[in-house]
Protein backbone atom coordinates (compact mmCIF):
# COMPACT_ATOMS: atom_id res chain seq x y z
CA UNK A 1 0.00 0.00 0.00
CA UNK A 2 1.44 3.42 -0.91
CA UNK A 3 2.16 5.52 1.66
CA UNK A 4 -0.17 8.85 1.65
CA UNK A 5 1.93 11.26 2.90
CA UNK A 6 0.31 13.88 5.51
CA UNK A 7 -0.66 16.89 2.78
CA UNK A 8 -2.25 14.96 0.77
CA UNK A 9 -3.99 13.88 3.49
CA UNK A 10 -4.93 16.44 5.89
CA UNK A 11 -2.87 19.39 4.28
CA UNK A 12 -0.31 19.11 7.28
CA UNK A 13 3.42 18.40 6.57
CA UNK A 14 4.00 15.34 5.69
CA UNK A 15 5.98 13.00 8.84
CA UNK A 16 6.69 9.71 6.98
CA UNK A 17 5.12 6.97 8.55
CA UNK A 18 3.44 9.14 11.00
CA UNK A 19 0.09 11.07 10.45
CA UNK A 20 1.74 13.97 12.52
CA UNK A 21 4.37 15.45 13.14
CA UNK A 22 2.98 15.98 16.72
CA UNK A 23 3.33 12.48 17.13
CA UNK A 24 7.29 12.44 17.29
CA UNK A 25 7.72 15.39 19.46
CA UNK A 26 9.33 14.41 23.10
CA UNK A 27 6.51 13.74 24.96
CA UNK A 28 7.39 16.24 28.20
CA UNK A 29 7.95 18.44 25.73
CA UNK A 30 4.16 17.89 24.12
CA UNK A 31 2.54 17.33 27.59
CA UNK A 32 4.04 20.51 28.75
CA UNK A 33 2.31 22.38 26.05
CA UNK A 34 -0.89 20.66 26.38
CA UNK A 35 -1.21 21.86 29.99
CA UNK A 36 -0.57 25.11 29.23
CA UNK A 37 -2.71 25.42 26.64
CA UNK A 38 -5.41 23.33 28.90
CA UNK A 39 -5.05 26.06 31.69
CA UNK A 40 -5.36 28.95 28.85
CA UNK A 41 -8.28 27.37 27.64
CA UNK A 42 -10.04 27.31 31.38
CA UNK A 43 -8.84 30.78 31.47
CA UNK A 44 -11.17 31.93 28.98
CA UNK A 45 -14.03 29.58 28.86
CA UNK A 46 -15.14 30.11 32.02
CA UNK A 47 -16.58 33.19 30.71
CA UNK A 48 -19.08 31.45 28.60
CA UNK A 49 -19.83 27.90 30.69
CA UNK A 50 -21.53 28.26 33.71
CA UNK A 51 -20.60 24.48 34.63
CA UNK A 52 -16.96 25.57 34.25
CA UNK A 53 -17.13 28.12 36.33
CA UNK A 54 -19.03 25.96 38.83
CA UNK A 55 -16.09 23.59 38.73
CA UNK A 56 -13.21 26.23 39.30
CA UNK A 57 -15.46 27.89 42.22
CA UNK A 58 -15.55 24.45 43.99
CA UNK A 59 -12.12 23.40 43.50
CA UNK A 60 -11.49 27.13 44.98
CA UNK A 61 -9.82 27.70 42.11
CA UNK A 62 -9.63 31.82 40.89
CA UNK A 63 -11.42 31.79 37.63
CA UNK A 64 -9.51 33.34 34.95
CA UNK A 65 -6.03 33.39 36.88
CA UNK A 66 -5.53 29.15 36.99
CA UNK A 67 -1.49 28.32 36.28
CA UNK A 68 -0.98 25.03 34.37
CA UNK A 69 0.35 23.15 38.06
CA UNK A 70 -2.61 24.12 39.96
CA UNK A 71 -5.26 22.45 36.87
CA UNK A 72 -4.80 18.70 38.75
CA UNK A 73 -6.52 20.20 41.59
CA UNK A 74 -9.75 20.84 39.20
CA UNK A 75 -12.14 17.79 40.18
CA UNK A 76 -12.50 15.54 37.29
CA UNK A 77 -15.96 15.97 35.84
CA UNK A 78 -17.57 12.35 34.77
CA UNK A 79 -19.70 10.14 32.47
CA UNK A 80 -21.68 9.96 35.26
CA UNK A 81 -22.52 13.36 36.15
CA UNK A 82 -23.44 14.47 32.29
CA UNK A 83 -26.94 13.11 32.39
CA UNK A 84 -27.45 14.80 35.89
CA UNK A 85 -26.22 18.56 34.71
CA UNK A 86 -27.93 18.20 31.62
CA UNK A 87 -31.21 17.19 32.82
CA UNK A 88 -31.31 19.86 35.88
CA UNK A 89 -31.99 23.23 34.13
CA UNK A 90 -33.13 24.60 30.75
CA UNK A 91 -30.14 23.87 28.52
CA UNK A 92 -29.51 20.54 27.37
CA UNK A 93 -26.17 20.51 27.23
CA UNK A 94 -25.86 21.46 30.91
CA UNK A 95 -24.43 25.21 30.41
CA UNK A 96 -20.99 23.27 29.32
CA UNK A 97 -20.90 24.99 25.98
CA UNK A 98 -19.42 28.29 25.25
CA UNK A 99 -21.71 28.48 22.19
CA UNK A 100 -25.08 28.29 21.48
CA UNK A 101 -26.18 25.24 20.12
CA UNK A 102 -27.45 26.27 17.17
CA UNK A 103 -23.86 27.12 15.90
CA UNK A 104 -23.01 23.32 16.04
CA UNK A 105 -22.85 20.67 13.08
CA UNK A 106 -24.47 17.96 15.35
CA UNK A 107 -26.35 17.39 17.99
CA UNK A 108 -26.53 13.87 19.03
CA UNK A 109 -28.25 12.15 21.60
CA UNK A 110 -26.31 9.11 23.38
CA UNK A 111 -27.41 6.53 25.55
CA UNK A 112 -28.11 8.41 29.19
CA UNK A 113 -29.28 10.23 28.00
CA UNK A 114 -26.26 12.72 27.42
CA UNK A 115 -26.61 15.53 24.57
CA UNK A 116 -23.05 15.03 22.59
CA UNK A 117 -22.19 18.12 20.85
CA UNK A 118 -20.61 17.73 17.03
CA UNK A 119 -18.24 20.62 16.17
CA UNK A 120 -17.54 21.64 12.49
CA UNK A 121 -14.31 20.90 10.87
CA UNK A 122 -12.31 17.81 8.57
CA UNK A 123 -12.33 15.64 11.53
CA UNK A 124 -13.39 16.96 15.01
CA UNK A 125 -12.87 14.10 16.97
CA UNK A 126 -9.71 13.12 15.92
CA UNK A 127 -10.02 9.57 14.76
CA UNK A 128 -7.33 10.37 11.53
CA UNK A 129 -4.74 9.36 13.83
CA UNK A 130 -5.85 6.24 14.70
CA UNK A 131 -6.92 5.05 11.24
CA UNK A 132 -3.72 6.01 9.67
CA UNK A 133 -2.10 3.99 12.70
CA UNK A 134 -4.11 1.30 11.97
CA UNK A 135 -2.64 1.65 8.15
CA UNK A 136 -5.66 3.13 6.51
CA UNK A 137 -4.74 5.02 3.53
CA UNK A 138 -6.16 6.73 0.81
CA UNK A 139 -7.91 4.86 -1.87
CA UNK A 140 -9.53 2.17 0.88
CA UNK A 141 -13.14 0.87 1.47
CA UNK A 142 -14.52 1.01 4.18
CA UNK A 143 -17.32 -0.13 5.85
CA UNK A 144 -18.55 1.94 9.03
CA UNK A 145 -21.00 -0.32 11.00
CA UNK A 146 -21.10 2.12 14.07
CA UNK A 147 -24.24 3.40 14.69
CA UNK A 148 -25.57 6.91 13.13
CA UNK A 149 -29.10 6.52 14.78
CA UNK A 150 -28.65 9.32 17.42
CA UNK A 151 -25.12 8.69 18.72
CA UNK A 152 -21.92 10.16 17.13
CA UNK A 153 -20.37 6.87 16.60
CA UNK A 154 -20.67 6.28 13.28
CA UNK A 155 -20.23 10.01 12.47
CA UNK A 156 -16.75 9.89 14.63
CA UNK A 157 -15.61 7.47 12.09
CA UNK A 158 -17.11 8.34 9.03
CA UNK A 159 -15.63 12.41 9.05
CA UNK A 160 -12.00 10.86 10.04
CA UNK A 161 -12.17 8.11 6.81
CA UNK A 162 -13.70 10.90 4.49
CA UNK A 163 -10.46 13.23 5.98
CA UNK A 164 -8.21 10.32 5.07
CA UNK A 165 -9.50 9.98 1.31
CA UNK A 166 -11.49 6.80 1.85
CA UNK A 167 -14.57 5.69 0.56
CA UNK A 168 -17.54 4.80 3.03
CA UNK A 169 -19.46 2.28 3.27
CA UNK A 170 -22.23 3.40 6.07
CA UNK A 171 -23.51 0.43 7.14
CA UNK A 172 -24.39 1.33 10.73
CA UNK A 173 -25.09 -1.67 12.98
CA UNK A 174 -27.61 -4.85 12.59
CA UNK A 175 -28.02 -6.20 9.17
CA UNK A 176 -25.70 -9.04 9.17
CA UNK A 177 -26.23 -10.70 5.77
CA UNK A 178 -26.60 -7.20 4.55
CA UNK A 179 -23.40 -6.67 5.68
CA UNK A 180 -21.40 -9.75 4.39
CA UNK A 181 -23.18 -8.92 0.80
CA UNK A 182 -22.05 -5.39 0.57
CA UNK A 183 -18.87 -6.35 1.86
CA UNK A 184 -18.49 -9.13 -0.74
CA UNK A 185 -19.91 -6.77 -3.79
CA UNK A 186 -18.36 -3.61 -3.06
CA UNK A 187 -15.11 -5.06 -2.84
CA UNK A 188 -14.53 -3.70 0.62
CA UNK A 189 -11.01 -3.29 2.28
CA UNK A 190 -11.69 -2.48 5.88
CA UNK A 191 -13.78 -2.40 8.62
CA UNK A 192 -14.09 -0.37 11.68
CA UNK A 193 -16.97 -1.29 14.54
CA UNK A 194 -16.65 -3.21 17.43
CA UNK A 195 -14.80 -6.41 18.09
CA UNK A 196 -17.63 -8.16 18.64
CA UNK A 197 -19.82 -7.33 15.26
CA UNK A 198 -16.58 -8.28 12.97
CA UNK A 199 -16.35 -11.70 14.61
CA UNK A 200 -20.29 -12.03 13.64
CA UNK A 201 -19.82 -10.64 10.15
CA UNK A 202 -17.22 -13.44 9.89
CA UNK A 203 -19.29 -16.34 11.28
CA UNK A 204 -22.74 -14.94 9.16
CA UNK A 205 -19.78 -15.47 6.07
CA UNK A 206 -18.96 -18.92 6.57
CA UNK A 207 -22.91 -19.89 6.85
CA UNK A 208 -23.28 -18.04 3.94
CA UNK A 209 -20.73 -20.04 1.99
CA UNK A 210 -18.18 -17.47 2.18
CA UNK A 211 -14.64 -17.65 3.35
CA UNK A 212 -11.86 -15.09 4.62
CA UNK A 213 -9.64 -14.43 3.29
CA UNK A 214 -10.55 -15.21 -0.70
CA UNK A 215 -13.97 -14.61 -1.23
CA UNK A 216 -13.27 -10.65 0.38
CA UNK A 217 -10.85 -8.14 -0.42
CA UNK A 218 -11.25 -6.94 3.76
CA UNK A 219 -7.46 -6.95 4.91
CA UNK A 220 -7.76 -4.41 8.30
CA UNK A 221 -9.74 -3.41 10.95
CA UNK A 222 -10.08 -0.70 13.17
CA UNK A 223 -12.00 -1.88 16.51
CA UNK A 224 -13.49 0.31 19.37
CA UNK A 225 -15.89 -0.01 21.99
CA UNK A 226 -15.69 -3.75 23.10
CA UNK A 227 -12.39 -4.93 23.92
CA UNK A 228 -9.58 -7.22 22.06
CA UNK A 229 -8.42 -10.23 23.13
CA UNK A 230 -5.13 -11.84 21.63
CA UNK A 231 -7.25 -14.73 20.76
CA UNK A 232 -9.40 -12.90 18.86
CA UNK A 233 -6.93 -10.67 17.05
CA UNK A 234 -4.76 -13.92 16.09
CA UNK A 235 -8.02 -15.84 14.71
CA UNK A 236 -8.72 -12.35 12.51
CA UNK A 237 -5.32 -12.35 11.52
CA UNK A 238 -5.47 -15.86 9.97
CA UNK A 239 -8.47 -14.69 8.18
CA UNK A 240 -6.54 -12.27 6.63
CA UNK A 241 -7.72 -9.18 8.52
CA UNK A 242 -5.18 -7.20 10.54
CA UNK A 243 -7.02 -5.42 13.19
CA UNK A 244 -5.94 -2.33 15.37
CA UNK A 245 -7.77 -0.83 18.26
CA UNK A 246 -8.64 2.90 19.44
CA UNK A 247 -9.98 4.04 22.79
CA UNK A 248 -12.60 6.76 22.41
CA UNK A 249 -15.58 8.70 23.77
CA UNK A 250 -17.96 9.90 22.73
CA UNK A 251 -17.59 13.06 24.34
CA UNK A 252 -14.08 13.64 23.80
CA UNK A 253 -13.19 11.88 20.66
CA UNK A 254 -9.78 10.03 20.19
CA UNK A 255 -7.88 9.20 23.27
CA UNK A 256 -5.17 6.41 22.41
CA UNK A 257 -4.65 4.09 19.52
CA UNK A 258 -2.90 1.14 18.66
CA UNK A 259 0.33 1.31 16.11
CA UNK A 260 1.93 -1.66 14.15
CA UNK A 261 3.90 -3.17 17.18
CA UNK A 262 0.89 -3.51 18.90
CA UNK A 263 2.18 -3.26 22.56
CA UNK A 264 0.03 -0.53 23.60
CA UNK A 265 -1.98 2.28 23.20
CA UNK A 266 -0.47 5.65 22.34
CA UNK A 267 -1.57 8.50 23.86
CA UNK A 268 -3.00 10.98 20.94
CA UNK A 269 -0.69 14.24 20.58
CA UNK A 270 -3.80 16.02 21.47
CA UNK A 271 -5.08 14.62 24.07
CA UNK A 272 -3.94 15.34 27.48
CA UNK A 273 -4.24 12.11 29.07
CA UNK A 274 -3.95 11.28 33.29
CA UNK A 275 -4.06 8.74 34.90
CA UNK A 276 -5.55 9.29 38.55
CA UNK A 277 -6.78 7.97 41.66
CA UNK A 278 -10.35 7.39 40.84
CA UNK A 279 -11.32 8.76 44.45
CA UNK A 280 -9.92 11.81 44.62
CA UNK A 281 -8.62 12.47 41.15
CA UNK A 282 -5.38 12.79 41.52
CA UNK A 283 -2.70 12.13 38.98
CA UNK A 284 -0.56 8.72 39.97
CA UNK A 285 2.93 7.38 39.76
CA UNK A 286 3.94 6.21 36.70
CA UNK A 287 2.86 2.86 35.72
CA UNK A 288 0.04 2.55 38.73
CA UNK A 289 -3.28 1.76 37.54
CA UNK A 290 -6.08 4.33 37.76
CA UNK A 291 -8.58 6.10 35.86
CA UNK A 292 -8.12 7.72 32.41
CA UNK A 293 -8.70 11.66 32.84
CA UNK A 294 -8.71 13.46 29.45
CA UNK A 295 -8.56 17.02 28.78
CA UNK A 296 -8.46 17.87 25.23
CA UNK A 297 -8.24 21.73 23.81
CA UNK A 298 -11.61 21.89 23.02
CA UNK A 299 -12.83 25.71 23.04
CA UNK A 300 -16.41 24.89 22.30
CA UNK A 301 -16.91 21.97 24.39
CA UNK A 302 -14.50 22.43 27.34
CA UNK A 303 -15.02 19.05 28.98
CA UNK A 304 -11.55 19.91 31.14
CA UNK A 305 -10.49 17.07 32.83
CA UNK A 306 -12.68 14.64 32.06
CA UNK A 307 -12.92 11.14 33.99
CA UNK A 308 -13.80 8.24 31.79
CA UNK A 309 -14.07 5.94 34.33
CA UNK A 310 -12.11 3.38 32.54
CA UNK A 311 -8.65 1.79 34.24
CA UNK A 312 -5.80 1.68 32.74
CA UNK A 313 -1.82 2.39 33.23
CA UNK A 314 1.17 4.03 31.26
CA UNK A 315 3.80 0.95 29.88
CA UNK A 316 7.54 2.43 30.08
CA UNK A 317 9.76 2.74 27.17
CA UNK A 318 10.17 3.94 24.10
CA UNK A 319 7.98 2.46 20.90
CA UNK A 320 9.81 1.00 17.99
CA UNK A 321 7.21 2.88 15.47
CA UNK A 322 8.62 6.15 16.23
CA UNK A 323 5.72 7.74 18.01
CA UNK A 324 7.67 9.60 21.16
CA UNK A 325 3.57 9.75 22.89
CA UNK A 326 3.38 7.40 25.86
CA UNK A 327 1.57 3.82 25.38
CA UNK A 328 -1.42 3.15 27.74
CA UNK A 329 -1.94 -0.54 28.68
CA UNK A 330 -5.36 -0.89 27.42
CA UNK A 331 -8.44 -0.89 29.87
CA UNK A 332 -8.11 -2.64 32.80
CA UNK A 333 -11.64 -2.30 34.42
CA UNK A 334 -13.72 0.16 35.15
CA UNK A 335 -13.18 2.95 38.51
CA UNK A 336 -16.71 2.64 39.45
CA UNK A 337 -19.73 0.52 38.88
CA UNK A 338 -20.76 2.05 35.38
CA UNK A 339 -19.63 -0.77 33.19
CA UNK A 340 -19.31 -0.52 29.42
CA UNK A 341 -21.28 -3.46 27.33
CA UNK A 342 -20.87 -3.07 23.62
CA UNK A 343 -19.31 0.54 23.91
CA UNK A 344 -22.96 1.67 25.98
CA UNK A 345 -22.08 2.59 29.49
CA UNK A 346 -24.66 0.93 32.06
CA UNK A 347 -25.33 2.36 35.54
CA UNK A 348 -27.34 1.11 38.25
CA UNK A 349 -29.59 3.37 38.36
CA UNK A 350 -30.95 2.49 34.84
CA UNK A 351 -30.72 -1.23 35.32
CA UNK A 352 -33.38 -0.28 38.23
CA UNK A 353 -35.31 1.80 36.25
CA UNK A 354 -35.99 -0.82 33.57
CA UNK A 355 -37.23 -3.07 36.30
CA UNK A 356 -39.95 -0.81 37.32
CA UNK A 357 -42.43 -3.39 36.67
CA UNK A 358 -41.47 -5.43 39.65
CA UNK A 359 -42.97 -4.80 42.60
CA UNK A 360 -40.50 -2.57 44.91
CA UNK A 361 -38.11 -3.54 46.63
CA UNK A 362 -37.64 -6.56 44.84
CA UNK A 363 -33.65 -7.39 44.36
CA UNK A 364 -32.46 -7.52 40.77
CA UNK A 365 -28.45 -7.84 39.61
CA UNK A 366 -27.56 -7.15 36.29
CA UNK A 367 -24.61 -9.83 35.57
CA UNK A 368 -22.10 -9.13 32.04
CA UNK A 369 -20.83 -11.69 30.94
CA UNK A 370 -18.51 -12.90 27.98
CA UNK A 371 -18.53 -15.99 25.97
CA UNK A 372 -15.86 -16.47 23.28
CA UNK A 373 -15.65 -13.27 23.05
CA UNK A 374 -18.89 -11.94 23.10
CA UNK A 375 -20.52 -9.98 25.80
CA UNK A 376 -23.99 -10.94 26.88
CA UNK A 377 -26.41 -9.52 29.89
CA UNK A 378 -28.55 -11.09 32.09
CA UNK A 379 -30.95 -9.97 34.56
CA UNK A 380 -31.66 -11.58 37.64
CA UNK A 381 -34.60 -11.36 39.49
CA UNK A 382 -34.88 -12.38 42.94
CA UNK A 383 -38.69 -13.94 43.64
CA UNK A 384 -40.60 -17.10 44.53
CA UNK A 385 -42.37 -18.55 40.98
CA UNK A 386 -41.79 -17.51 37.79
CA UNK A 387 -41.66 -14.11 36.28
CA UNK A 388 -45.03 -13.25 34.51
CA UNK A 389 -44.66 -13.42 30.63
CA UNK A 390 -46.08 -9.31 30.28
CA UNK A 391 -43.30 -8.04 32.88
CA UNK A 392 -40.40 -9.87 31.78
CA UNK A 393 -41.24 -8.64 28.62
CA UNK A 394 -41.66 -4.96 29.66
CA UNK A 395 -38.25 -5.20 31.36
CA UNK A 396 -36.64 -6.15 27.92
CA UNK A 397 -38.27 -3.96 26.37
CA UNK A 398 -37.64 -0.83 28.81
CA UNK A 399 -33.86 -2.19 29.25
CA UNK A 400 -33.61 -1.35 25.05
CA UNK A 401 -35.17 1.52 25.27
CA UNK A 402 -32.62 3.21 27.54
CA UNK A 403 -29.62 1.29 26.69
CA UNK A 404 -30.25 -0.06 23.22
CA UNK A 405 -29.45 -3.14 24.65
CA UNK A 406 -31.20 -6.37 24.79
CA UNK A 407 -31.19 -8.31 28.14
CA UNK A 408 -32.00 -11.88 29.18
CA UNK A 409 -34.52 -12.13 32.58
CA UNK A 410 -34.37 -14.57 34.76
CA UNK A 411 -35.99 -15.29 38.14
CA UNK A 412 -33.96 -16.68 41.04
CA UNK A 413 -34.77 -17.55 44.51
CA UNK A 414 -33.85 -13.93 45.97
CA UNK A 415 -31.10 -15.68 48.06
CA UNK A 416 -29.30 -16.06 45.02
CA UNK A 417 -28.74 -12.35 44.77
CA UNK A 418 -26.38 -11.19 47.32
CA UNK A 419 -27.33 -8.11 49.75
CA UNK A 420 -23.75 -6.12 48.82
CA UNK A 421 -25.47 -3.53 47.40
CA UNK A 422 -24.66 -4.15 44.03
CA UNK A 423 -27.01 -3.65 40.64
CA UNK A 424 -24.50 -4.68 38.49
CA UNK A 425 -21.97 -7.55 38.44
CA UNK A 426 -19.20 -7.66 36.04
CA UNK A 427 -17.81 -10.92 35.23
CA UNK A 428 -15.70 -10.18 32.45
CA UNK A 429 -12.22 -10.59 33.06
CA UNK A 430 -10.20 -7.73 32.15
CA UNK A 431 -6.81 -8.28 32.13
CA UNK A 432 -3.82 -6.04 30.57
CA UNK A 433 -3.52 -6.51 26.99
CA UNK A 434 -6.75 -8.53 26.60
CA UNK A 435 -9.06 -5.33 26.14
CA UNK A 436 -8.57 -1.85 25.33
CA UNK A 437 -11.31 0.15 23.35
ZN1 LIG B 1 4.10 2.59 18.41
Amino acid sequence: VAVVRKKSVAGRRPAGELFDSNESVAWGRRNAALLTGAAELVNSAWRRSPALKDRLERAGLAAGKVKPGALARLAPIRKRDLPVLQGAGDDPFGGLLTRGRETLQYLFVSPGPIHDPGLRGRDPWGMAHAFFAAGFRKGEIAQVTFSYHFSPAGLMFDRALVSLGCAVVPAGPGNTEQQVAAMRRLGVTAYTGTTSFLKIIVEKASEMGYRFPGDFSLTRALVAGDGLSKEDRESLAQRGIAVRQAYVTADVGAIAYECAQGRGLHVHPDALVEVCDPVTGEPLPMGEVGEIVVTKLNAVYPLVRFGTGDLSRFLEGNCACGRKTPLLAGILGRADQVTKVRGVFIHPHQVKEAAGALPPDTPVRLVVQRNRGLDSLLLLVGMRGTLEKGIEERIVSRFREITGLRVAVSAVVPAEIPSDGKVIEDRRSFTGADSGE
